[in-house]
């Protein structure tokens, strides 16, 4: 089923990286600029993220062993500090994911590149040295993204949906490159879980047991045919009780199953970069802009 499979480590069958996007409340004040003071109830919702499920996902992955890459905006960053050291004195990853949620693909480049420098500051002040790794906000990578991440020294990205297994982004104008660990809207929590009237989200609400047979099933097939499993979880969401008690029953079902590596993405970013160095596996390369203008076809020019 997969062309060009990976090797991964100790004969493992798959990869599961088990990632999580801790936004807090910076989306929320991206996009509430004018009225983000006066929705105290939206306000509560979105800050279960960093004052209650940090602190118990942290506990229970502990108590697993379990290290995992979290996903984290600059101001969440510069807003939250404590809760930043709770994760990296527990040995998970954190992975830059813009300063306040903003979505690259609809400010324009030079905005673009002045909040990706304000989520580079702040990552970089608090944690003493560059991310390795980027989401894009909303997965709103723009066709000047690629560009900027690899000026910033940025290893790997997993905003893209592109493929099964690791690959790798070429950026056309100066062709260098980095990989992609590619990801997909069924391990994503928000379809399932994302209801909030105050905040536009009117997703009808999944049992949890609804949508682990979708991130289940998704493991099963990644376990099968060799593949990247990373989920794309929010603390607000999958860190609620019955969720995140959900969370770690899919977790114990993926260890009874066995041969699975469980990895950060930093992890799985040495992995493949001693794969390729060592000859072992080449990825396939996706150039990118993918386009750089809308279709000509769509000018009327015939
Ligand atoms: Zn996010």
């Amino acid at each position: 089923m997969i062309t060009n499979p990976i090797p991964w480590p100790d004969g493992a069958r798959c990869a599961v990286a088990m990632t999580w996007d801790m936004d807090a409340d910076s989306a929320f004040n991206w996009y509430n600029k004018e009225t983000a003071d006066t929705l105290v109830a939206a306000q509560s919702w979105t800050r279960y993220d960093p004052l209650i499920a940090i602190p118990r996902l942290v506990e229970q992955f502990a108590s697993r062993e379990l290290r995992l890459t979290f996903f984290v905006p600059g101001w969440v960053i510069e807003k939250y500090p404590g809760q930043i050291d709770l994760l990296v004195e527990h040995g998970h990853e954190i992975a830059l994911h813009g300063y306040l949620h903003e979505r690259s693909n609809e400010i324009g480049k030079d905005d673009e590149l002045y909040w990706f420098d304000r989520g580079l500051d702040a990552y970089k002040s608090h944690l003493g040295k560059g991310p390795r790794g980027w989401r894009a906000p909303s997965f709103a990578f723009s066709k000047h993204s690629l560009h900027a991440l690899l000026d910033a020294g940025i290893e790997y990205d997993s905003s893209l949906m592109g493929d099964d297994i690791p690959y790798a982004l070429r950026d056309g104008g100066s062709n260098r490159s980095l990989l992609e660990f590619p990801t997909d809207w069924t391990l994503d929590d928000f379809p399932h879980y994302a209801h909030n009237r105050d905040l536009g989200y009117r997703m009808p609400i999944s049992a949890p047991q609804r949508a682990m047979e979708v991130f289940r099933s998704e493991f099963d097939a990644a376990w099968e045919f060799g593949a990247l499993w990373i989920s794309v979880w929010h603390p607000a969401l999958s860190g609620r009780l019955a969720r995140f008690k959900a969370v770690l029953e899919l977790l114990d079902y993926m260890r009874h199953k066995g041969g699975v590596w469980f990895a950060r993405l930093d992890q799985i970013c040495d992995h493949v970069q001693q794969l390729i160095a060592a000859g072992r596996w080449t990825p396939r390369v996706e150039t990118l802009p993918i386009y750089d203008s809308p279709l000509p076809e769509f000018s009327k020019t015939r």
